[in-house]
Parts: structure tokens; C-alpha cells; sequence
């Protein structure tokens, strides 16, 4: 077992019950304050804690690590060192955090400068993302798709169960939790009209999806095996893939998506790594047909994580629309990679790779409108009033992901974006 991941470390900071951030998490992600300037930081129950304050004071030697890892706007340098490193420090921090250690603890003049309430802060961007894929791995959101726009004789397309189907994305417009968009305008045109029009999207859509961020590089013409993937993964994100339902029809053809999806894309703030997760794996579903030998696996690389998805329009109390599960995924995240690296295409540090819609298996697990309004037939009601076929201006939409088990919950926190008008 990872050392930070026993179930029976009590920390000495204090942890709501039902935090996403017990000391069995430790995630890490940059903020800020109106004084300081961006760094990197770890959550742990309401609090952030400043590891760049850590680090001065001496608290990671030892460990290996370049100077002023911490003080740096992103986690691309932090991540991109040794697995053995990055976990040492996990471990370390855990250490620090744990009820019986006293060195932190006791010292009252650092526990004043390190730690921040967490809505105090402002949580940035974690990571710079040099490049972008969305793959297309939930079996049953591929499958509702396909009903609707071809037929359920024919829902999944012929290529589905032999290799996790994927696009490139774009990367410059992913934004954290908390950064406020507009609807996006774009061409459109209805199956009735002769010619096209220009207009404010008229389907907006949130896409459910976790995301997994890569922290090392294979180098051009390098491919990276199913066993060897987990090298590479540093953590997972929350990633709400926003999507123009009526663009997307328009232009998808032939080469796929393209304004519909790039216009903005929300991540959770926090990096939950991939050694974190660990307690939480579960096996797959077996792939029928078999797949090719570079796409088969050992171990279980799915991960039982709760997710759900929430409506808030303007000044109402939310609504959940959806509780659907990271499990429900037929592709895992080391066939994505080994798929992704098998002609030799190359990784970069803080690469992001979302997983494509989650949807569960009954209609309150569709991870989009699309699916949980059925194309608009079946509006959705919200507590406070009204119904959504799909988002309107002023809605904020809220995704949230935890797991549990032993007594222990680790999570993701929220991912939270608001709409506005189109400009
Ligand atoms: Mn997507």
C-alpha cells in the first residue's frame, strides 16, 4: 500500500466528514491571493496548504526535488519529475499532516503562513496544457448517440469495440472552475432550411468527463505499452467538455468536432493522482469482442468514483440532473494511451486526456443534456421552477466527483462554470 493512502492516518487539521479532502487525498493545484502570486498548494478539509511556504522552510529535503519546485505557476516542472519523487512527496506531506507529527502542528508561526481557508483563495489553472484529446470511451453514451442519430440496429459504429475512438482537441481554451464563458455563435442549420444561418448556439451542453494528465514524455516515434501507461499518468481532473449541440450536427462532417466543442472546456482545480485513486480501482467490463494484443491490460484501471451534475439557473437553488460513475467506462485510461502512442505520436508534460461523456446505464446517468432531455423531448425540471432541454444563459452548471470506501472519501471537489450571453 501507498503509505498516504492508509485508511487509518487522522490528521491533525480538522476534516469535515464529508470532505473531499481527508488526508488519505492530498491533491495539488495552484493558487493564488490578492498578495501572492500563483503557487502550488495541496487541499486538506477547508484549507489549502501553501507548499511553496513548505519548501523554504525545509520541509521536502532530502526529497530530491530542484529548487523552488513549488513557486512556479503550474505543475508542469512538479509533475514531470520522477514518479519516485512526486510520490515521496505526497508522502511527506501526509507525514506533516498526520495527527501525532508535531513538527508542523507545533509550529504555530509556520501554520500561520502555510495555511489559507479555501474560500479565501483563488484557485488558478494547474497545469499549462500543451495538448488536447477527447476520447469517446462510455459505451452507453456512444450508444444513446447512435440511437438518436442513427438507429439502435446500428448505435455504436463498426470501428467501437476495437479501439477507444478519440479526436484532438483544442487545448489554449481548457480554463479552470470558476472562469465565466459566453455562449458561443456559430453556423447552424435546421433540416428544413435551405442554407445555412449565423446565430448564437441554441443547444448548449455540458459533456460529464474526468480527464487524466500525463507526466512524462515517450518522444516522437515512441510508443507507450498498456503496462507501462501508469508511468506516465500523474492524476485526473474533473472535465466539463462544453458542447454546441446544433453547431456540432452542422459541421462535424466529415472530420469531426470543431467549433462545437473548443470554445471553452472547465477543469477542476485539483490534480488527484493517479496513486491517490489506487483504493478505489475496480475491473472493467470484458471487451467482446477481444482486442488486439498492444490494447490488452492487467489489473483493474477503473475507478469507482461518484460523479454528479447540477443545474443552478439564476438566484434558484440547483437541481442535480445527474449521478452517473467514472466506472462506467469501457475503454480504461491505460488503452487509451497505449492507443494514443501506437503510431508514435508524442506526449508532453501536462497533456490532457478526458475520457469522453460518462454515462451510466439508466436515463439519471446520462453525463449530458443531450441525452437526459432525449434531444430536447424530454425537459428536465428544475427544483425552483421551469425546465432544461438544454443550458440557458445565467445557468451555472456544477460537476462534482468523490469515492469512498473503508471509511475513507477522497474527491475532486467542483468544477463550476457560469453562462453567459453570447457577446
Ligand atoms: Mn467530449
Amino acid at each position: 500500500m501507498i503509505k498516504a493512502n492508509d485508511p487509518k492516518l487522522k490528521s491533525w487539521v480538522e476534516v469535515p466528514a464529508n470532505s473531499d479532502f481527508s488526508i488519505q487525498n492530498i491533491p495539488f493545484g495552484i493558487f493564488k491571493t490578492d498578495s501572492l502570486g500563483p503557487r502550488a498548494a495541496t487541499a486538506i478539509g477547508d484549507k489549502v496548504l501553501d507548499l511553496s511556504v513548505l519548501e523554504v522552510h525545509g520541509c521536502f529535503e532530502g526529497l530530491s526535488l530542484p529548487p523552488e519546485t513549488f513557486n512556479k505557476p503550474v505543475l508542469n516542472d512538479f509533475m514531470g519529475l520522477d514518479k519516485e519523487v512526486t510520490r515521496a512527496v505526497r508522502n511527506r506531506i501526509s507525514d506533516l499532516l498526520e495527527a501525532d507529527n508535531a513538527e508542523l502542528r507545533d509550529n504555530s508561526e509556520l501554520v500561520k503562513q502555510a495555511f489559507f481557508e479555501q474560500s479565501e483563495v483563488e484557485m488558478c489553472m494547474p497545469v499549462h496544457v500543451p495538448n488536447y484529446t477527447d476520447f469517446y470511451s462510455s459505451e452507453q453514451h456512444a450508444y444513446n448517440v447512435g440511437c438518436m442519430f442513427r438507429d439502435p440496429e446500428n448505435a455504436l459504429m463498426p470501428n467501437w469495440k476495437h479501439l477507444p475512438v478519440g479526436y484532438h482537441g483544442r487545448a489554449s481554451s481548457i480554463v479552470v472552475s470558476g472562469t465565466p464563458f459566453h455562449r458561443p455563435k456559430g453556423q447552424t442549420k435546421a433540416d428544413d432550411a435551405a442554407m445555412p444561418s449565423f446565430n448564437p448556439c441554441r443547444l448548449l451542453d455540458f459533456e460529464l468527463e474526468m480527464a487524466f494528465i500525463t507526466c512524462k514524455e515517450n518522444g516522437l516515434g515512441n510508443s507507450i505499452s498498456t503496462k507501462e501507461a501508469e508511468d506516465y499518468i500523474f492524476g485526473f481532473v474533473i472535465f466539463n467538455d462544453w458542447s454546441a449541440r446544433d453547431m456540432q450536427k452542422w459541421e462535424y462532417v466529415p472530420l469531426g468536432p470543431f467549433l462545437a466543442k473548443n470554445f471553452a472546456s472547465h477543469v477542476s482545480p485539483w490534480i488527484v493522482t493517479m496513486d491517490a485513486m489506487e483504493p478505489f480501482r475496480v475491473s472493467g467490463p470484458k471487451q467482446d469482442p477481444k482486442v488486439l494484443p498492444y490494447l490488452e491490460y492487467e489489473g483493474d484501471y477503473h475507478f469507482d468514483l461518484n460523479l454528479q451534475v447540477a443545474i443552478q439557473p439564476e438566484a434558484q437553488e440547483e437541481t442535480v440532473v445527474a449521478n452517473s460513475n467514472f466506472r462506467y467506462m469501457y475503454w480504461n485510461c491505460l488503452q487509451q494511451l497505449a492507443h494514443h502512442t501506437v503510431n508514435g505520436c508524442n506526449m508532453q508534460i501536462g497533456d490532457m486526456y478526458a475520457s469522453g461523456t460518462i454515462s451510466g446505464p439508466t436515463p439519471a446517468e446520462y453525463g449530458s443534456m443531450l441525452e437526459l432531455s432525449w434531444r430536447g423531448s424530454k425537459p428536465v425540471s428544475m427544483n425552483g421552477g421551469g425546465e432544461r432541454k438544454f443550458i440557458q444563459d445565467h445557468d451555472t452548471v456544477i460537476m462534482r466527483g468523490h469515492a469512498e470506501r473503508n471509511g475513507v472519501r477522497i474527491g475532486f471537489g467542483e468544477v463550476k462554470a457560469k453562462v453567459l450571453p453570447a457577446k
